[in-house]
């Protein structure tokens, strides 16, 4: 009780809104109302198990996916959203923010819902298939990183990912510094992201597919994914070309890369 007095009064003291006296608290030296994350810290654990470290755009992943589903009134999906794929999560980038998104949204590639448009950009809509209406949040990391990045972060990111220089300790003091600028964007205000009230076009949910055993390898092939060569169905591995899902995106064409050892 006497807490909530004394918030009110710096509130109205200082004139700040809601949202960015809880992002400035977080900043003061103390520490002490860090627990007032945005983005909740069990959430952030999931998201550092599942992505392997904590970084500022799993982080955004995290807070923009949280940001549409509040404002859809939704939560992450559970057993009946993901078997009927109910929400869809359509993000357009493969980054460390699709993960954030996976993780807080529970749409995944495997259960179908996640939906990925190549347009390299740091997005993601939320939107539920029964009015197909969603929001589309989007970060401008530029502006980001001008504001929240330390230089010394961004420094030591030009030495030890874009030259691919720097030291174990270089690696490892980046590392720590990224984990502590993800940490401060748990509590990003709504402000700092672009937020729009979209409709979608309607997605057809996954279907079923029969599968057509190879000609060559004798492995079952999803129906679509097979060719016919001379009458014979011939699977995209015997045949050395797939489209795939790289690191820069969308590949069609793609050489088959897996190699098999000859007996
Ligand atoms: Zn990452
Ligand atoms: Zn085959």
């Amino acid at each position: 009780m006497g807490k909530a007095i004394i918030t009110l009064t710096i509130i109205h003291e200082f004139k700040l809104d809601v949202e960015s006296f809880l992002f400035k608290m977080c900043y003061l030296p103390s520490r002490k109302v860090i627990r007032d994350f945005m983005v909740s810290q069990a959430l952030l654990e999931k998201a550092k198990e599942f992505h392997g470290h904590i970084c500022p755009f799993v982080v955004l992943g995290l807070r923009a996916s949280e940001i549409a589903l509040k404002k859809l009134g939704l939560t992450k999906a559970g057993e009946r959203e993901t078997v009927g794929e109910e929400i869809l999560a359509i993000v357009e980038c493969n980054n460390c923010f699709t993960d954030g998104v996976q993780v807080a949204t529970g749409c995944t590639l495997g259960n179908n819902s996640l939906i990925y448009l190549d347009t390299g950009k740091n997005a993601v809509t939320i939107v539920r298939r029964r009015d197909w209406r969603g929001i589309r949040v989007y970060i401008d990391s530029e502006k980001l990183r001008e504001k929240y990045f330390k230089k010394e972060a961004m420094k030591l990111f030009e030495k030890v990912v874009v030259k691919r220089e720097g030291a174990a300790e270089d690696h490892e003091k980046l590392s720590n510094l990224w984990a502590e600028i993800g940490r401060e964007m748990m509590n990003i205000p709504e402000s700092e992201f672009k937020i729009e009230e979209v409709k979608v076009k309607e997605i057809e949910r996954a279907p079923i597919f029969e599968s057509v055993r190879c000609g060559m390898c004798s492995e079952l092939v999803m129906k679509t994914r097979i060719e016919y060569v001379g009458g014979k169905a011939v699977c995209l591995a015997c045949l050395g070309k797939s489209n795939a899902v790289i690191g820069r995106g969308i590949v069609l064409n793609f050489e088959y890369p897996i190699v098999k050892k000859e007996n």
